[in-house]
């Protein structure tokens, strides 16, 4: 299984291209590898980025948390992960929600954080499919999409915490 890059890495602060042609054995490559690492990681993750397996592709796996009721304890046989290609947010709220954002690029997932964002956004892209979608996403599946498409960007939840000590392991939340 490919490695995670972590915070430092330069390709994590590095915008990614557009996929141009999504059923290029590459492009379906990558996204097989990101599916697999989310499964095994299901209980610790919402969403991974191409950029965070070292791919400078505009390709990111949001979880559907939105779908979920059961606070990230939903059974990994059960979860939905949305794959997006070459995502775009369309709109956001003005309204902001605060939610805990941790990123596997990061400390190995162990660092987390409150991000302030738009609490309601739309997103399209084009799906696993190949076909356009549009998406509406409210709360905390707002903030996995943003902190997502912030990947491809080169941008890390981090930007949104100035300060270091504002940021908690998981032993030092308990
Ligand atoms: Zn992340």
């Amino acid at each position: 299984m490919r490695k995670i890059l972590q915070y430092g890495s330069p390709i994590l602060e590095t915008p990614s291209k557009p996929v141009k042609n999504i059923n290029a054995p590459e492009v379906q490559n990558i996204i097989n590898e990101m599916l697999k690492i989310l499964k095994v990681e299901a209980d610790r993750s919402a969403g991974l980025s191409a950029p965070q397996i070292g791919e400078l592709l505009n390709i990111a796996i949001c979880r559907r948390t939105d779908l979920e009721n059961d606070d990230l304890n939903t059974k990994p046989s059960l979860i939905e992960w949305e794959v997006m290609i070459n995502p775009k947010i369309l709109s956001k709220s003005k309204e902001k929600s605060i939610n805990w954002e941790g990123c596997l690029s990061v400390n190995d997932g162990d660092l987390f954080g409150r991000v302030e964002r738009p609490q309601e956004i739309e997103v399209e892209y084009i799906d696993i499919a190949g076909k356009p979608k549009k998406l509406g996403a409210s709360g905390f599946f707002s903030h996995v999409v943003q902190h997502e498409v912030d990947h491809l960007k080169g941008i890390l939840f981090l930007k949104y915490i100035p300060d270091p000590t504002e940021l908690y392991t998981s032993d030092e939340l308990e």
